[in-house]
């Protein structure tokens, strides 16, 4: 591809030393699991998001099964959470023991509708998994008023959203616990898997950071399970985390340049972004009614995109038993063959940026018979899409 979907190594490239000295130390240290990096970033990251304890574990996946084996979830309690988003935050819930209640998305933030959220409570409910969906934070104000009503806990699940805001408060600081993803190729990545929960509430981290140890280091008080953060993952993500608010920066212009470039093609939504919401472009994800075609031309461009996801989670075969139709969930059925995520990483060049808009623009010329490229079929335009 002549224009990759992410560049892992570009970044490396411009902090090579850095990285480097910091795998040196923890090699010679043999601080491999835990220890010293894994503390300091644990310190680290709670004082960025201004929260009194991080824990940290292996993976975002298990940061959302610790909170929920934290919250006390029952067997058979009920769990909403969006019907668009990574399978993590669903099948936790059920390896926790829950019952996952999915919930639609706004069409156009992709994020949780907070009306079907009220919709979907019943007595059995405990609680929400918000996800701020491509960083772009989810309508905190009314979840956590929606919570509050019903004496609802809220996990956030901050996976792909390092650093957003709601009305100028980071993500992460609304919910009783949030979770964060640093795989790789997250906002804020480590070169492995590495996951962590944030909280202000203090025995509910302790006992998390417990039972993610085996429940409990030398004495074990309960049975817990093995979810640790290894020191070279926590060193990487130390010597990264100060790059952290310029990489956010250099995503915001990536996508202000998408917005720009794209503003006048009719047949392509750009990402809209909610009031008072600061989005911090883990994925740029447009919607068009020919997705499909688009993608074709794109890839025979040499420009690499991905469908985040292909399909909206009840609609997978892991799903199937819950036995949900297109109706159940509108908006994330009809995105799912909207959707398409194009490049984007700090590193990406303008000129690449350019490049992406400009063949985008040609997939939708109509130059029968002439030039380069083919235009592809004409779509519905956007205007008929909305609600
Ligand atoms: C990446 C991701 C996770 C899981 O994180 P891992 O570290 O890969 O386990 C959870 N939720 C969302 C929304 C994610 O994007």
């Amino acid at each position: 591809m002549k224009i990759p979907f992410v560049d892992l190594h570009a970044q490396y490239l411009t902090i090579k030393q850095e990285i480097d000295r910091a795998i040196a130390e923890v090699i010679a240290q043999s601080a491999y699991i835990r220890g010293p990096h894994v503390d300091a970033f644990e310190e680290a990251w709670a004082r960025t998001l201004g929260v009194k304890r991080c824990v940290s574990c292996a993976n975002g996946t298990d940061a959302i099964y610790i909170a929920l084996r934290g919250l006390g979830l029952k067997r058979g309690d009920e769990v909403i959470t969006s019907a668009h988003s990574w399978i993590s935050t669903s099948e936790t819930i059920t390896q926790a023991g829950g019952r996952v209640v999915f919930c639609d998305t706004d069409e156009e933030t992709f994020t949780i509708d907070p009306v079907d959220i009220e919709a979907k409570i019943t007595p059995a409910t405990v609680g929400i998994i918000s996800v701020h969906l491509y960083g772009q934070p989810a309508d905190m104000g009314a979840i956590m008023a929606i919570a509050r009503k019903h004496n609802l806990w809220v996990i956030e699940d901050c996976a792909q959203a390092h650093l957003a805001r709601y009305n100028g408060q980071l993500v992460g600081t609304f919910g009783h616990v949030a979770t964060f993803s640093f795989y790789p190729g997250k906002n804020l990545g480590a070169y492995g898997d590495a996951g962590c929960l944030v909280t202000n509430d203090d025995q509910l981290a302790d006992w998390m950071a417990t039972f993610a140890r085996h429940g409990g280091k030398g004495d074990h008080v309960m049975e817990g399970i093995n979810s640790r953060m290894d020191g070279l993952q926590a060193a990487i993500l130390n010597a990264k985390l100060p790059h952290l608010p310029a990489w956010t920066k250099a995503r915001r212009h990536v996508a202000a340049r998408y917005d720009e470039l794209l503003e006048d093609v009719g047949h392509v939504a750009t990402p809209k972004v909610g009031a008072g919401r600061d989005h911090v472009y883990h994925l740029y994800v447009i919607r068009t009614e020919n997705r499909d075609d688009l993608r074709k031309h794109l890839t025979d461009a040499g420009i690499a995109t991905v469908l985040n996801y292909p399909k909206a989670l009840p609609f997978y075969p892991a799903y199937a038993h819950l036995d949900h139709g297109s109706a159940d969930f509108p908006a994330a059925y009809a995105n799912q063959t909207r959707i398409l995520s194009l490049p984007i990483y700090p590193e990406l060049p303008n000129e690449a940026i350019e490049e992406v808009a400009f063949e985008i623009k040609n997939a939708f010329k109509p130059t029968r018979g002439q030039s380069r490229n083919r235009g592809v079929a004409e779509p519905v335009l956007m205007s008929d899409m909305t609600r």
